[in-house]
């Protein structure tokens, strides 16, 4: 059976390339960077190397770049490190309603314990509105957290926009930049950001490792104690494999995203056709364009169940993610499709494909053959499309 992998906004296989370097680094170099001796050393000047490589695809300078355990760490990291370094200046944070979790309840952990929070809207696209960000600013706001592309849909926020307001109001700026990394130019000098998540395993590197961009001159309380690795910001040894794969990754990364863009759209919107083409009564979710991530397709088939389609298309070899919660153990349609004001009922109905690198036309092709089926029979077995078909 053809095997199609079309969920790589959950996670990317690691590249050739990254899994060999690092797999030098597991027997051969194993030494522990922050020793004096030459075993030591050698792992020290290739986490170095790893460092200049994360902030060259950000435009950042490499002591502004801290290795964490992932994205949710380097989130974490960020809100609460300013949340207890600010809180004498306010406690007034604001974030959106389409945030990652790892952003959001961090947030909504410190509302409950002594911090202000201001959720912010989005509209039917999932875009939140400067406007709104700006009625929102208050003397005592200390941080800004908004996501740079979306994980669900692959709307990309104003960012820039953003990052000037906040300049402006001297607030500080975190952007999680977990699913824009590697697929759309991220600058921080540009985007004026203070703070910035990435993680390693979206970018064809390995899990279990990510980074925080921390501005020069920012102050943060560290989430752990201990030897003081990382500039005493992140203490543990480094998990020394893991950030020269990412190192890795972020340079080829840098090298083929351009091309990589352009193909990718391609075949998106190709997807995106021949849904629309094949299917009746399916609306696209998240905005089109410029605004979308190159690799996103997000749309609702009305009549079936997300979790549904996805078993089925699994059956088949293809794999997808649907917008239900299902991971936390209820069938909750996504606050991200809720928040963009859609109803229950089409929100159960969601489907995302995320594409990547590996992926072809053939891929694209045989989604296209067997998708259309699926519905077919799903909705054979749906009272709602019955109803619908006989009040037409
Ligand atoms: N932020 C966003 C937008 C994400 O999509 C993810 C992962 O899906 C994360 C944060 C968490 O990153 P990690 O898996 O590296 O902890």
């Amino acid at each position: 059976m053809r095997r199609v992998y079309l969920d790589h906004s959950a996670t990317t296989p690691v590249d050739p390339e990254v899994a060999s370097l690092m797999m030098t680094y597991y027997t051969e170099k194993y030494g522990n960077p922050s020793s004096i001796h030459s075993f030591g050393q050698e792992v020290r000047n290739a986490v170095e190397q790893a460092r200049h490589q994360v902030a060259a695809l950000i435009g950042a300078k490499p002591d502004e770049i801290t290795f964490t355990s992932g994205g949710t760490e380097a989130d974490n990291m960020a809100i609460l490190g300013v949340a207890d370094a600010y809180r004498k200046k306010g406690r007034h944070i604001i974030t959106s309603a389409v945030e990652h979790h790892a952003v959001l309840d961090t947030c909504e952990y410190l509302a409950k314990n002594g911090f202000e929070l201001t959720i912010l809207p989005v509209n039917e696209e999932g875009i939140v509105s400067v406007e709104d960000l700006a009625q929102a600013i208050r003397p005592d706001t200390i941080l800004i957290s908004i996501m740079h592309a979306n994980n669900e849909v692959g709307a990309i926020q104003p960012i820039a926009d953003i990052g000037k307001l906040a300049q402006e109001h001297k607030v500080l700026f975190h952007v999680d930049a977990v699913q824009s990394l590697g697929k759309i130019p991220v600058n921080v000098k540009e985007m004026n950001v203070d703070l910035m998540t990435v993680s390693s395993h979206k970018i064809y590197g390995p899990k279990g490792v990510g980074a925080l961009y921390i501005r020069k001159g920012i102050r943060l309380v560290p989430l752990f104690h201990g030897g003081g690795q990382e500039k005493k910001r992140r203490s543990g040894t480094e998990n020394a494999p893991g950030i020269i794969g990412f190192g890795k990754a972020c340079e080829l990364a840098g090298r083929r995203m351009a091309a990589e863009a352009a193909e990718l759209k391609i075949l998106r919107d190709k997807l995106l056709q021949g849904i629309l083409d094949k299917i009746d009564y399916v609306k696209v979710n998240g905005p089109l364009g410029d605004s979308r991530l190159p690799n996103n397709v997000n749309v609702s088939i009305r009549f079936v169940e997300g979790e549904s389609l996805l078993l089925s298309l699994d059956m088949l070899g293809i794999a997808a993610s649907s917008g239900s919660a299902c991971t936390s153990g209820s069938l909750d349609p996504s606050h991200v499709l809720l928040a963009m004001r859609m109803p229950h009922e089409i929100a159960h109905g969601s489907l995302r494909f995320s594409l990547g690198r590996q992926n072809t036309e053939e891929d694209i092709d045989y989604v296209l053959e067997q998708l259309p089926k699926i519905v077919e029979r799903l909705r054979m077995m749906s009272p709602l499309y019955d109803q619908m078909k006989q009040a037409q």
